[in-house]
């Protein structure tokens, strides 16, 4: 397929990371004849990926040994994976001086087969996911793979067809919906309800502020296809408008987490000190306030990365209930605390910036109501899209890339048969090691959402044994509690936000909107303070005239923290014309 005519593909897939990729180079390999489209809405590939990143590589190398031999002599492959995991520590932090490696209490858990027992990295490698995106890319591209960068699709075409009920018993049983494995028990005759994706459109270009038509208007095409891969990342517009429209259901809602990160040049002695290969991951301070307290889920990360970097992170879970709290002071903290700092003072911020993880787990994955399908017909629903992070082990990279080889595997095997290929997807899903693990973490996070993490941790030892929790959404948690843990210097969102190296095409409609603008002005303001204003990382929020408006959308970071914190649900996010957005090289 040529540049020129990439409106129709036979397989398109919204989003280049690593479970649009995985999908694309898979099938290249098992189908080579197949015209296979990627479009990604970040100006360049990488750019719109920020992750950790422990990779943990069993599905990468299955891929790639099949699909492009000899990989791990290519020079980018020694260079991508050059960092790998000797030195694992897990830590608690103690107030702001004291910390303990509480590694052997991890080993002992993975002894007593314990969820807890996952949380160990050695082995894997510490990546940059911008580089290792762009490095599948390129690799794709090898492969004759069509991936257009700067492309943001707005919305799913979909078309109803005749008769939609067509009477075809579906394969997959009830366990889907329960997340208990009921494949003895009857499982009731479900009729599979038919329909059809025809494409996706994308994001006009060139309207100005008010939505007025430049001379320079093009509107979004629309690029048709026979099989829609949504691996959009976290929060997918496509996505979760796929959801809706068709109809698939979540037995509990999407819990987040954001995190933000920062890369730090360090000096040849701190980096040799940290040592390479090295990766920490701490809980406590500053997310358990003040010492242990009923507090926040999440902690802080410190990873080697090469040639004297470190990554610095916090991912804090998005139910924190402080209406006052912004993740970016959290990680002020976390960089001030005695051990952390002993690493980085001194060193530059060379990259920031900040993204959401999706960790509601087996129970938050999108299905259909009558056939347990993740996606329908010929719409099939990826990596973080889907939710397929492990909390446990707080990783996603490699479900996401075995989420593209599975899907496809049902591409391949329903090429003539297309509205099988969400069905075929989900039982490959369901006998993969994707399912037994989100299986195996199931209740982790809930038991957290549900009674905080000091005595959810100890009672998410009980794994599968617990009963299902109604939980509430992430932005329900806000109160008008105040987070007491203030770092020694406010965070500059300016410095953040130029280090992200975010850029919108200034003149075009904001992609933010605030649904009612009377609630902030009433209810939210008055009783607690706009968090809006706080919380976003890149100041997007800002009081004009007495009213709340995301007056700088250009800044934004494409986080979506804001669709899914502001506590009365008022924002909506939708993607901006492609190319803009954050310019993440090293994240
Ligand atoms: C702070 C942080 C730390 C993490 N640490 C780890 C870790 O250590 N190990 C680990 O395994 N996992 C980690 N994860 C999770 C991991 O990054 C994800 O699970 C993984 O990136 C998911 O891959 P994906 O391909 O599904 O989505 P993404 O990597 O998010 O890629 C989706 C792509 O789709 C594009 N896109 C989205 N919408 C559109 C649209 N409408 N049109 C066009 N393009 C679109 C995006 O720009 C993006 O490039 C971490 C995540 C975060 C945020
Ligand atoms: S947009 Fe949401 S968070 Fe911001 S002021 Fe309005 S209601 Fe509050
Ligand atoms: S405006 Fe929303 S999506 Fe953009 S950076 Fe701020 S919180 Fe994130």
């Amino acid at each position: 397929m040529s540049n020129k005519n990439y409106n129709k593909a036979k397989v398109l897939i919204v989003g280049a990371g690593p479970a649009g990729l995985a999908t694309a180079i898979q099938l290249k390999a098992l189908r080579p004849e197949t015209e296979i489209c990627v479009i990604e809405k970040g100006a360049e590939l990488g750019n719109h990926n920020l992750s950790g990143a422990v990779l943990e590589a069993e599905p990468l190398h299955t891929l790639l040994n099949s699909a492009v031999p000899g990989w791990q002599e290519n020079a980018e492959a020694k260079e991508v994976l050059a960092s790998k995991i000797n030195k694992d520590n897990i830590m608690f932090f103690l107030g702001r001086k004291i910390s303990f490696n509480i590694f052997f209490a991890v080993r002992l858990a993975k002894m007593l087969r314990l969820g807890f027992g996952q949380m160990l990295h050695n082995g894997d490698y510490s990546v940059s996911i911008s580089r290792f995106t762009k490095w599948l890319g390129r690799l794709a591209k090898g492969l004759g793979v069509e991936v257009l960068t700067g492309f943001a699709a707005e919305d799913i075409i979909l078309a109803p067809l005749d008769g939609s009920n067509v009477g075809q018993k579906a394969s997959i049983s009830e366990k889907h919906l329960t997340g208990r494995d009921e494949s003895n028990s009857m499982a009731p005759a479900v009729l599979l309800r038919r329909s059809e994706a025809m494409g996706v459109k994308l994001v006009d270009q060139g309207l100005d502020k008010d939505g007025n038509r430049q001379p320079n208007f093009v509107e979004g095409e629309t690029i048709n296809a026979s099989f829609v891969v949504l691996a959009e990342g976290c929060d997918g517009l496509l996505t979760e408008k796929f959801i809706e429209k068709a109809g698939l259901r979540r037995q509990s809602p999407q819990l987040y987490s954001v995190g933000v990160k920062e890369l730090i040049k360090v000096s040849g002695e701190q980096y040799n000190k940290f040592s390479c290969g090295r990766v920490v991951h701490a809980m406590g301070f500053p997310l358990w306030t003040p010492v242990l307290g009923p507090g926040m889920f999440g902690g802080g990360i410190v990873y080697a990365g090469v040639k004297e970097h470190l990554s610095v992170g916090i991912i804090v879970g998005a139910d924190w209930k402080y209406c006052d709290f912004n993740p970016q002071d959290a990680l002020s903290n976390f960089k001030e605390h005695r051990f952390v700092k002993q690493f980085i003072e001194g060193g530059t911020v060379v990259e920031a910036g900040a993204k959401m993880i999706p960790e509601g787990g087996y129970h938050a994955i999108p299905r259909d109501p009558e056939t347990g399908t993740i996606g329908k017909g010929n719409v099939l629903i990826l990596g973080d899209s889907a939710g397929f992070v492990n909390m446990l082990k707080i990783k996603g990279l490699h479900n996401a890339i075995d989420s593209g080889m599975q899907a496809a595997k049902a591409i391949t095997e329903t090429f003539d048969n297309r509205e099988m290929a969400a069905l075929r997807y989900t039982e490959l899903i369901d006998k993969s090691n994707i399912a037994r693990e989100m299986k195996s973490a199931m209740n982790f996070r809930q038991a957290i959402a549900k009674f905080g993490p000091l005595q959810g941790m100890p009672l998410s030892v009980f794994g599968r044994l617990l009963p299902k929790f109604k939980i509430e959404k992430d932005y329900e948690a806000m109160t008008t509690a105040r987070y007491r843990l203030r770092g020694s210097r406010e965070f500059d969102k300016d410095t953040f936000t130029a280090t992200a190296a975010t850029e919108h095409r200034e003149e075009q409609p904001s992609h933010l909107t605030i649904l009612d603008s009377a609630i902030c002005k009433t209810k939210c303001t008055p009783q607690l303070n706009s968090p809006c204003i706080t919380f976003c990382p890149a100041g997007v929020y800002e009081t004009i005239h007495d009213e709340v408006k995301p007056a700088n959308p250009s800044n934004c970071l494409h986080c979506k923290s804001c669709q899914r914190k502001c506590p009365f649900d008022n924002i909506r996010w939708t993607v901006p014309e492609g190319g803009g957005g954050p310019r993440y090289k090293r994240m």
